[in-house]
């Protein structure tokens, strides 16, 4: 770490249970990133029972799981963790959810007859119903910034349909691939610094300009962090987008 540069302090959330399609590839990127750069870094697990401190972090963090591995989280988020990431949310504190993990920012995800508990930190649901799972490469078209269209590109798998409450707002919209649900043409969620989405295979190795959007916001830097050699991680972007077509 260099001399007057902050660190980064990312807490990863159940990374025993919920880490599929190289979901912990996010957390290598993240350290990469802040390390060429000179910039600390340091990562810590909250796993089940644990308590959570909203002031240990810059950002939290949740990947991908199983509906078996996911129903193990969310009744820990709902009874153990659930103040603390409010807490977090309430102080501006960065948070990426990644598919299974975004699902439990919601109001509730409702399997059959089984209703799972979300953290109820944004206005959504999600229903698995009995329709296909929505598979494949995607692409979504966001704007982080007023005026600037940059494309997220990554990889979808998931049985839930996720539908955003009047007034949330979605992450991007679909360019190609299914996004929240098939049908709406929306994909993810993002309230502030509170970022839901389904792509992953993993997230960051492809769309690196977004992890360094999540370390600038992350700390208060500010956006764009400056600029590194990124000819192969340019090269994983175009191709990621490739395979979704766009
Ligand atoms: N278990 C959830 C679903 O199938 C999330 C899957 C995932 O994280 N890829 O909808």
């Amino acid at each position: 770490m260099a001399e007057g540069m902050p660190t980064l302090r990312v807490c990863a959330l159940y990374p025993d249970l919920m880490n599929i399609y190289a979901d912990r590839g996010n957390l290598l990127v993240l350290e990469s990133r802040c390390e060429w750069r000179g910039i600390g870094f340091e990562l810590h697990a909250s796993s089940l029972g644990d308590e959570l401190d909203p002031e240990g972090a810059d950002l939290y963090y949740i990947g991908g799981g199983q509906d078996r591995d996911q129903r193990l989280c969310a009744l820990d988020l709902a009874e153990v963790k659930r103040d603390a990431l409010h807490a977090v949310a309430g102080r501006g504190g960065t948070i990426l959810a990644v598919c299974g993990g975004y699902q439990l920012l919601g109001h509730s995800y409702r399997l059959g007859d089984e209703t799972l508990p979300g953290i109820e930190l944004v206005d959504l649901v999600t229903v698995r119903g009995n329709g296909e799972r929505l598979i494949g490469n995607a692409a979504i078209e966001l704007e982080l910034e007023p005026g600037e269209l940059r494309v997220l590109a990554g990889f979808e798998n998931h049985g839930g349909r996720t539908h955003l409450g009047p007034g949330t707002k979605a992450l991007g919209r679909v360019l190609a691939g299914h996004g929240n649900n098939g049908t709406d043409g929306l994909e993810g969620v993002r309230e502030g610094s509170v970022v839901g989405t389904y792509l992953h295979g993993p997230l960051l190795p492809k769309n690196t300009w977004f992890a360094d959007w999540l370390i600038a916001t992350a700390l208060g830097l500010p956006d764009p962090l400056p600029a590194l050699n990124d000819d192969l991680e340019r090269a994983a972007h175009a191709e990621a987008r490739r395979a979704s077509g766009v």
